[in-house]
Formats: C-alpha cells, structure tokens, sequence
C-alpha cells in the first residue's frame, strides 16, 4: 500500500542569515496521519508549520502539499501575480493553530469565524453564520457567538481558534503549541477538542506539543527534531519507550 504524502518535504534548507533551521529535511506525512513533532527549542519545529502555511520562504528543496509543489527555491526570485495566486489556492488546503490564539479583539466570536470564508472563498452572510454555528457546536461553545474574545477564557479563546480554522474546510490541520499558552487548568478542554476532531474527521493532523501524554495517545507517529533534522521518527509507542537516540531519551528525560 503505497500512497501518495499529503505533505512532502524534499531535501529542505532554510537558513536565517548564517543560522541554518532546517537541514536538508526530508519529512512527508500521508492523508489522514496525525503525526506529532517534538524536540528542543530551536530545533525548527514552528518553521516546519510556518513554512507549509507559506509564512517563510525556503532557501532549498521542493515542499509539496497534495501532490503540487509549494514553494520552490526561492533565490531572491520576485513573486509574480500567478504565483501568489497559486500559494493562495495552496494555502486554502491548510489551518493552522497558533500558540498564541491570535483572534480579532474588536470582532464577536462570530465574526473572527465568519470573515474569511465570507471574503476568501465568497460565502453568504447566512452560510457562513450556519458554518460557524456548526463548528462553535463542535468546540463546545454553541452559546458564545456574540462575545467578544476578550469576555473569553484562554481555553475559549482558543477553541474559537480551532473553528476559525476549520471554517476553510481545509484537509490538513497545523497546531503550534496549541496549549503552551494556557493556565493548566484549561489545557485539557482544548486537548479534548483535538482529540475529538482527529477521531471523527478525515483531517491530516500536524501537531508540536510538549503534552507528551496526549502525543502518545493522538499520534501515529512522533518525530523527534534535533537541530532541523528529524533524529528518530516513529510510533509513539516506540519514540516514548524505547527511543534509540541518546538526544531523544534526554529530551524525554527532561520534559516527562
Ligand atoms: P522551535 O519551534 O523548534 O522552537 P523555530 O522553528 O521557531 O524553533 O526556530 C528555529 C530557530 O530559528 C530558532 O533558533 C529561532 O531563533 C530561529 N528563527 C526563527 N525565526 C527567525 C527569524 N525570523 N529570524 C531569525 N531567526 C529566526
Ligand atoms: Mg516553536
């Protein structure tokens, strides 16, 4: 059974200034894996996301998302309209979760939700209203529509994020730390809400977290980073118990 990767990752360089971030990568994830990425600070692990969200450029390789490539090596080439227009469309296929939840202050919950499907892809006021009544549903926050994010807990306001992205319908769903901003008391009710949306969604799931307990039970597959290179990659049965590589039972030491 050989599939095509949803995500791809060919031969991968990205430096900043001298700093090299990403090394070479080579990474693919398949339709529908939900796979975690863990690793020290600074191993690259955000860039990874970022650069599928088209927020960075890369210096070297081919990223493809779906089978087309995303952003070829850039040396300093100008982007042209067509080629805006065609990281747009890319774009579309993917949400992202930021650590920080990053909502419109001055817009209710559900204009956060409802603003960009209405000018991206030309929703009605009232489909969008009904997509974002359904996803709020989803995150357990049928009732908030007409707060605004500061009215509010951190756990809400990221719930709200989760449907935010959602609401392109996108194929592949990006969490950054989607809890590390968090009061302990509230990571657990946006975990739960991940959790629920990978065991009931065809969704791709490409997640950093520092929750290994929940990695262990979500993923199909850990991958450790090290210095923008994947040192060891596996089930999380396997990279959590009886991982191979000094470096990783050192981070695992450290963080569990
Ligand atoms: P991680 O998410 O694993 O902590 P990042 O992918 O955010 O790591 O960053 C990897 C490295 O790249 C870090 O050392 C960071 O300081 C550096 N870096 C990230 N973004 C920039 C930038 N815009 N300019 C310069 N250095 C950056
Ligand atoms: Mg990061």
């Amino acid at each position: 059974m050989s599939r095509e990767p949803i995500i791809r990752f060919d031969r991968v360089s990205k430096r900043f200034g001298d700093f090299t971030v990403l090394d070479n990568l080579d990474f693919e994830v398949q339709p529908n894996e939900k796979v975690t990425i863990i690793g020290p600070s600074g191993s690259g692990k955000s860039t990874v996301l970022r650069i599928l969200m088209t927020l960075e450029p890369i210096n070297d390789g081919v990223v493809y998302v779906g089978g087309d490539p995303l952003w070829h090596e850039q040396r300093g080439d100008q982007l042209t309209p067509a080629r805006e227009a065609h990281l747009r469309r890319m774009r579309e296929r993917l949400g992202m979760v930021f650590q920080q939840f990053n909502l419109f202050p001055h817009m209710t919950v559900r204009r956060n939700l409802t603003e960009a499907p209405r000018r991206v892809l030309g929703l009605s006021r009232a489909e969008a209203n009904e997509r974002a009544a359904e996803l709020l549903e989803l995150v357990n926050l049928g009732n908030q529509a007409d707060k605004y994010p500061g009215q509010l807990s951190g756990g809400q306001q990221q719930r709200v994020g989760i449907a935010r992205a959602l609401m392109m319908r996108p194929s592949i769903m990006l969490f950054d730390e989607p809890t590390s901003a968090l009061d302990p008391e509230l990571v657990g009710e946006v975990l739960k809400v991940i959790r629920q949306l990978a065991d009931t969604h065809d969704l791709t799931m490409l997640m950093v977290t520092h929750e290994m307990h929940f990695a262990r039970q979500i993923s199909d597959r850990v991958c450790f980073f090290d210095q923008g290179r994947i040192l060891e990659q596996g089930p999380p049965e396997e990279i959590f118990s009886a991982p191979r590589e000094a470096r990783t039972r050192e981070f695992l030491h450290a963080v569990l």
